[in-house]
């Protein structure tokens, strides 16, 4: 990536939060020759392939995520806004890793390991119901069907957290 203004080669990314917008990654970078700073659009190709345990292939999609997540943390101190950072995050995730394809399992360990430093509560939620299904599809439909539990769940988790 040559700088805009002298064409040196080496610049560094100065946002450690990388913005995905139109299928890009948005990344503000600092020439280490002239010191000016300039934005790069990154584009990717979104085709990442969910491999289903049942051995079928499904496009990964970031709204389907965004919906499994805000049922997920419904009812705790994660807000909408946190959730769509939470899925730009671990779709940037898989981006950089620049793979062509993902597992279910592994798919769900990132989010787990996204969610675990958030809030303890979404993060038992989850990985009580990902662990029960291993499947991603089985998991968002479900997710989203537990409100009847979710607010025993919620009471558990103030419960515990009030022992802590
Ligand atoms: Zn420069």
């Amino acid at each position: 990536m040559l700088c805009p203004f002298c064409n040196h080669s080496e610049s560094k990314v100065t946002d450690s939060r990388n913005a995905i917008e139109q299928n890009a990654i948005r990344r503000r970078r600092e020439c280490l020759e002239c010191q000016k700073r300039f934005t790069t659009f990154e584009t990717v190709d979104l085709t990442i392939q969910v491999h289903k345990r049942d051995g079928r292939y499904e496009d990964f999609q970031q709204d389907k995520l965004v919906r499994g997540l805000d049922a997920a943390c419904r009812h705790t101190r994660i807000s909408h806004e946190q959730v769509l950072s939470l899925a730009s995050q671990i779709t940037a995730t898989l981006m950089e890793r620049q793979i062509r394809e993902i597992s279910t399992t592994e798919l769900g360990a990132i989010v787990m390991r996204h969610l675990k430093g958030l809030d303890t509560v979404s993060y038992i939620r989850f990985a009580c119901v990902y662990r029960r299904f291993k499947d991603m599809d089985e998991l968002m439909d479900e997710i989203q069907s537990i409100s009847i539990e979710e607010e025993a769940l919620t009471k558990e988790g103030e419960h515990a957290s009030h022992k802590n």
